[in-house]
């Protein structure tokens, strides 16, 4: 079961096309740091490539046919790309699925205040994350301020070298004693989770002086209405990201690893859009479905959870009148699914979380997890055995390096993607992608072997499933 490395595989001038199309990837997770940045940019990029807007079709009473390319858009979070296959849909659809929205934290609604000529933005943060890793790093502002006129304002701050950057302060360790004697998960707590954004007051009367209070706020407050010409209530409807500041690096002498933050799970979504432009026209109808919250459950109405995809396909067939329930039944039920979803790479700096032989390693290739879940697999969607043997034929007959894995030792943790959404339809599906260190850290690590394998495994899946 010895799994050869990658990097065997692509030598010499082989070598060259892993390593650009590793650029390709830094330049989409530095520039994409939310998942509308993601779908903005995905959904330009497959414009060019020919993607229509399904409901932009629909509205003009077009038809839909084998060969057409389409895209369905959901609330700016959400994208699903379709290119209609040769074959009846009713033979089922082959999907990649990833997520677009990585650990982070957020501003609160009511988030801005002062302490001793300090001004700070509270924030609440999102997904699973440890806490005291979040602290004495640069980062950086993503978002949208919604002013109630409708007008979005569009944040970006701290990934140009002349912008600002943010961040949360930790406790010097002169005064950490009682610090320092915490557990881990209490270090740093998420009320304390507090962003340091100025510190300058503003100038004021000695009248006024007598009077105000907060002055380093006001400053602040002072400074957004000049730039972005927004109040402090237009936070109540904003949706601002602090993510770790600046692009993506080569990680290694060889560089053949990337260091950048959220590859959980952008390296899988990149892989999954890259594969449906490679792979083209197909006999069956292929999908790249990109979703958002599965690091907070897959809910909300951008969560794989929400009826979305669901009614797209609906749409779908309705508009190549095809439509009747049973039909819908019938393509969802033939369809078959890689929920594209990074997995835990081993790190032999800690050995013992992990059982060796069902580990997943960096530069092996691309991962398969029959399950994940916890607990004796609980919550989990489990992939069944006639169909990774259809994905490991398929693997092998394209001379795909691949990996079977499971996330650590038995009772270690666990954790959920969102392969049991697509289970629930009676599809076949499994988790499948790249290998992570540091998952879920400010900066996450892959290696360009793994990314350049996942596309190819992908692209083999959309073609042969
Ligand atoms: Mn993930
Ligand atoms: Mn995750």
């Amino acid at each position: 079961m010895e799994k050869k490395n990658v990097w065997e595989k692509y030598q010499g001038e082989k070598r060259q096309d892993v390593f650009d199309f590793g650029e390709g990837y830094k330049e989409f997770i530095s520039l994409c740091k939310t998942e509308r940045e993601c779908v903005t940019r995905l959904k330009a990029q497959a414009e060019e490539a020919g993607f229509h807007d399904l409901y932009k079709v629909l509205s003009e009473g077009g038809k839909i046919q084998r060969g057409d390319k389409l895209y369905a858009e959901n609330m700016g979070k959400a994208l699903a790309m379709f290119v209609i296959g040769r074959e009846p849909l009713e033979k089922g659809m082959n999907i990649l699925g990833a997520h677009i929205d990585s650990p982070r934290l957020d501003i609160k609604q009511i988030p801005l205040y002062e302490d001793t000529q300090m001004a700070f933005l509270d924030t609440h943060y999102y997904g699973g994350v440890k806490k005291y890793q979040w602290v004495a790093l640069p980062l950086a502002l993503h978002g949208v301020i919604v002013k109630k006129d409708g007008t979005v304002v569009n944040v970006n701050i701290g990934e140009k070298e002349t912008d600002p950057v943010f961040g949360v302060s930790d406790l010097l360790i002169h005064l950490s004693a009682d610090q320092m004697a915490k557990k881990a998960s209490l270090v740093i707590e998420g009320e304390n989770l507090d962003i340091l954004v100025g510190s300058i007051p503003t100038i004021l009367s000695e009248e006024e002086k007598e009077k105000a209070k907060e002055t380093v706020k006001a400053n602040i407050l002072q400074l957004l209405a000049e730039q972005y010409q927004i109040e402090e209530d237009d936070f109540l409807s904003a949706e601002i990201e602090a993510v770790p500041a600046g692009a993506a690096r080569d990680y290694g002498f060889d560089r053949s690893m990337v260091m950048g933050y959220g590859h959980d799970d952008r390296v899988c979504a990149y892989s999954a859009f890259q594969a449906i432009l490679e792979a083209g026209n197909c006999d069956k109808t292929t999908v790249c479905l990109l979703v958002d919250k599965e690091e907070i459950g897959s809910v909300g109405a951008t969560g794989m959870g929400s009826n979305f995809f669901e009614y797209t396909v609906i749409e779908l067939l309705e508009a190549m009148g095809q439509y009747s329930p049973v039909a819908f039944q019938r393509v969802m039920k033939h369809t078959k699914a890689l929920s594209t979803d990074v997995s835990a790479a081993f790190d032999p700096l800690f050995p013992n979380v992990a059982e060796k032989k069902n580990a997943s390693y960096m530069g092996k290739g691309l991962v398969f997890n029959k399950f994940t879940g916890s607990k004796g697999k609980g919550g989990c969607n489990d992939a069944n055995p006639e169909y990774i043997a259809q994905l490991r034929r398929i693997m092998d007959d394209n001379d795909i390096s691949f990996q079977m894995a499971e996330l650590g030792k038995v009772d270690q943790g666990g954790g959920g993607t969102i392969a049991f959404l697509f289970a629930k339809y009676g599809m076949q599906v499994i988790d499948s992608g790249v290998s992570v260190l540091n998952m879920h850290a400010p900066w996450e690590i892959i290696s360009k072997g793994d990314l350049y394998e996942t596309k190819r495994g992908y692209t083999a899946f959309l073609k042969e499933a």
